[in-house]
């Protein structure tokens, strides 16, 4: 840890007992526990702005599978978690340690994420939903891949919009093949931020890159950190403004641009709309710690919205 420059760190998702120890080595000053996966953080943004959504995952029978359903369900996102399976595996957890410039460094264990099938998905709710949202990390297992193959057709045969996100520049890395194949005969709507789409498409331009992944999707969002986002429509391209913030810690951010953006567009809101509503709800997630709103923030968000 100490090789990664972190001296002063904040913590989100870990567990009690490793979660004292690395406090202490850390010298941390703030710590914070959250639900979380990418997919996670932006359908909760979604319920927070008052959208609807249903969220299939998989956690363990464990304390932190119990912890996980709860937290979900006070945020307003619906799960199929009512009854935890008692299936003997570790519900995944990630270990985020921000430093002071606002930077993040993340260390995940899957755990039984990772084993996410097809049985797992809620095809029900899938079928009456306006968008399927499959995050990056999906490809990281072959079940798990299978899953959301199988989601993404049974959207698509129900007429159910497909967005997907990149999620980290090391899935892309790892398995282009399998994200390739997530993207065969396209998606409706891909996000990504500026370091994935480079990757993703071997590129050193991001308008570069925009040109490339226009091939896998029809409407693409890029978000380029504090100097905004770009949206391509399937016809022309929006610039996104950031909102100008101090940001304490980014953690989040592109999952609370991609849950507000789809927000918006399940609301029939116009592209600038859903661009500054996106926009403005990251940039106030950045300004505070963890991956998600709280209190008076939700508050602010929602009065944004409303005068907005
Ligand atoms: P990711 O979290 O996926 O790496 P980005 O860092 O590109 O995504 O950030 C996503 C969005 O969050 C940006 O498009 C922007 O709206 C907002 N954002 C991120 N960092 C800042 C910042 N320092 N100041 C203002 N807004 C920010």
């Amino acid at each position: 840890l100490s090789r990664l420059g972190v001296e002063k760190g904040v913590m989100t998702l870990v567990d009690e007992e490793r979660h004292d120890y690395l406090l202490t080595h850390l010298q941390g000053s703030i710590h914070q526990r959250a639900s979380g996966g990418s997919a996670a953080n932006s359908v909760i943004a979604l319920a927070q702005l008052g959208g609807k959504a249903f969220h299939s995952c998989k956690v363990g029978k464990d304390e932190a599978g119990v912890f996980y359903a709860s937290d979900l369900n006070s945020a307003g996102v619906d799960n199929g978690l009512h009854e935890l399976e008692d299936n003997h595996g570790t519900t995944g957890k990630c270990l985020v340690m921000v430093t002071p410039d606002a930077d993040r460094t993340m260390n995940t264990f899957l755990g039984i994420s990772s084993e996410l099938k097809e049985q797992d998905i809620h095809f029900d709710a899938l079928a009456d939903s306006k968008y399927l949202y499959l995050e990056g990390y999906l490809v990281s297992s072959p079940e798990a891949h299978q899953a959301a193959l199988s989601a993404k057709k049974h959207a698509q045969e129900n007429g159910v919009k497909v967005a997907t996100t990149l999620s980290d520049p090391n899935m892309v890395r790892f398995f282009k093949p399998q994200i390739e194949k997530l993207l065969e005969d396209g998606v409706d709507l891909l996000f990504c931020n500026a370091d994935e789409a480079l990757e993703f498409t071997d590129q050193s331009d991001v308008n570069e890159a925009l040109e490339i992944l226009k091939q896998s999707a029809k409407q693409v969002a890029i978000t380029l950190g504090k100097k905004g986002a770009v949206f391509f429509d399937g016809d022309k391209t929006h610039i996104i403004e950031a909102h100008p913030v101090k940001a304490v810690d980014t953690n989040g951010a592109g999952d609370m641009f991609a849950g507000a953006f789809l927000y918006g567009l399940t609301q029939g809101y116009s592209y600038a709309d859903c661009g500054q509503l996106a926009s403005f709800a990251a940039g106030h997630l950045v300004t505070q710690f963890g991956p998600r709103l709280y209190g008076k923030a939700i508050d602010e968000l929602k009065a944004f919205h409303q005068q907005n």
